[in-house]
């Protein structure tokens, strides 16, 4: 769009509108993955609900490719496109706590950060990820695994409403009461279905825990996937833990003498009474000497954002994701090997248990469909520069491809690329065909399409 379509629209708006003669366009088109380098023909940062539904009406009327925006953080880039109209949800920012009812309502351009930092006031937390810096939109649309899964469940499993601009402009509720059809799609569906202007959460009494990384050699990996396996499957849901590999960052917080090793390392997270902390790490610490043990007390936004800094906005990623139902010996071999190959430093691969409360939903409450697996893995390569894209991302091809036999056959849509429609079916399985009847019910042209996206049903 040239700069006087572009003033022309103005009138429409309270927010910013910024096109590709615009001073800030570079910015304001720029998120979290530099892989990603698209340029959108005109973004629209809302300043409230009216200029989304403004922004979905002129989408739909001008028969623009339209992208969401919410935290950015997406790993193919799914909220911004090349020459359509972005969505930008980032100044709506409004979040209420109710202390009373315990429950958290959150405008859809926040971060899971302001989330933390508003309800840790009141003693509260919301069940989210495991960085601070994440969008609450997209987390939350495609299911939410993190610190506090195996107690309360997935983020979905803590979502009571929400308010949504529908493709044809109309905004409304969302809840188990209201547009059920709706509301079981969105805990799990993406943004297939429409733009959410306002997320209402379940809170929980979570304020200060006991957690941080316990870092052991990486020779150590074998047995401390074996270990942690069968600890986790039947540890109290007060206590969560996720394995890594990694490599120790060169910064002081570190001992010289281990910076730049490759480790495993088990990122914990507990919630029970603190007076019973040490008690119930001891079997953890037992296991085998640390090589450096950063696990105590801590507030819960703190370990939320112990890895931000690590993770910076600007370097370029490429995910692949599975589930699993279970790990075994000869999977935790291959995982072995290639964890002992993280192609930069910045590269791991991650498995977080997802059994406890999140498995205790049925499969066909909401649009996330593998309940029954045990374990989400993501292998993840990272690099600030270009030109290693080609290095991190066979090493991430190859990982995953050792790996997807032993798997349950989907993966996380939320750490998944841009990997086609086979993959989206395999990630909702037997809830795809619902799923395909629920977006034609409420976007039967596809207007929401830069996502992991379903095509509505055929008439
Ligand atoms: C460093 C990093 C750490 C992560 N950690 C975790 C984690 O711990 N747990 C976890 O579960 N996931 C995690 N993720 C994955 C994350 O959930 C996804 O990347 C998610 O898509 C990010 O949401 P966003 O709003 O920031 O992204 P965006 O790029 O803004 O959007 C992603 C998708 O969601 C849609 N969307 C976003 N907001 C809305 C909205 N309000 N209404 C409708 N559609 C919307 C967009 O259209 C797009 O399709 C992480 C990602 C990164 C990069």
């Amino acid at each position: 769009m040239n700069a006087t379509e572009i003033q022309e629209l103005r009138a429409r708006f309270r927010g910013e509108l910024i096109g590709p003669d615009d001073a800030g366009y570079d910015a304001a088109r720029k998120v979290y993955n530099a892989m990603i380098d698209r340029r959108p023909a005109l973004i629209v940062k809302c300043a409230d609900v009216a200029d989304v539904i403004a922004a979905v009406n002129l989408a739909r009327e001008k028969k623009l490719l339209l992208a969401v925006r919410g935290g950015g953080h997406n790993g193919p880039g799914l909220g911004v496109c090349d020459g359509g109209l972005v969505v930008d949800l980032s100044r709506l920012k409004g979040i209420r706590v109710d202390q009373q009812s315990r429950s958290v309502r959150v405008e859809g351009g926040c971060l899971w950060g302001e989330v933390d930092h508003a309800t840790h006031a009141f003693g509260l937390a919301v069940p989210s990820g495991f960085l601070s810096t994440t969008g609450v939109g997209g987390l939350t649309l495609g299911g939410g695994i993190g610190y506090l899964t195996r107690q309360y469940g997935l983020t979905i499993d803590n979502l009571l409403g929400v308010d949504v601009v529908l493709a044809d402009g109309r905004l409304v509720t969302a809840s188990v009461e209201e547009n059920a059809d709706l509301f079981w799609a969105i805990r799990g569906g993406g943004g297939n279905f429409g733009v959410v202007t306002s997320f209402l959460f379940r809170g929980h009494p979570v304020q200060n825990v006991y957690g941080g990384p316990i870092f052991w050699p990486i020779d150590k990996g074998p047995e401390l996937l074996r270990f942690w396996r069968d600890f986790i499957e039947k540890a109290p849901e007060d206590i969560n833990g996720w394995f890594g590999y990694a490599t120790v960052p060169p910064v002081p917080m570190f001992p010289a003498e281990h910076q730049m090793k490759k480790v495993c390392v088990i990122t914990w997270c507990y919630t029970g009474d603190p007076a019973k902390a040490e008690a119930a790490f001891k079997p953890i610490r037992a296991f085998s000497p640390p090589l450096m043990d950063f696990c105590g007390p801590i507030p819960f936004p703190v370990l939320q954002s112990l890895f931000d800094g690590l993770y910076p906005a600007g370097l370029q990623w490429y995910w692949k994701a599975d589930f699993f139902q279970d790990l075994s010996d000869k999977a935790i071999e291959l995982h072995q090997k290639y964890g002992e190959r993280l192609p930069t430093p910045h590269s791991t691969m991650h498995i977080y248990p997802i059994n406890g409360a999140a498995g205790r939903v049925p499969k066909g409450d909401t649009a996330f469909s593998f309940r029954e697996a045990k374990f989400a893995e993501v292998i993840v390569g990272v690099d600030p520069d270009p030109a290693s894209n080609p290095r991190l991302m066979q090493w991430a091809k190859d990982y995953w491809l050792a790996l997807h036999p032993f798997s349950s056959g989907g993966g996380y849509i939320n750490m998944m690329m841009d990997e086609g429609e086979d993959n989206v079916k395999a990630a909702y399985r037997d809830n795809f065909a619902r799923l395909a009847q629920v977006k034609k019910t409420y976007d039967p042209t596809n207007l929401f399409r830069v996502n992991q996206n379903i095509k509505p049903a055929a008439a």
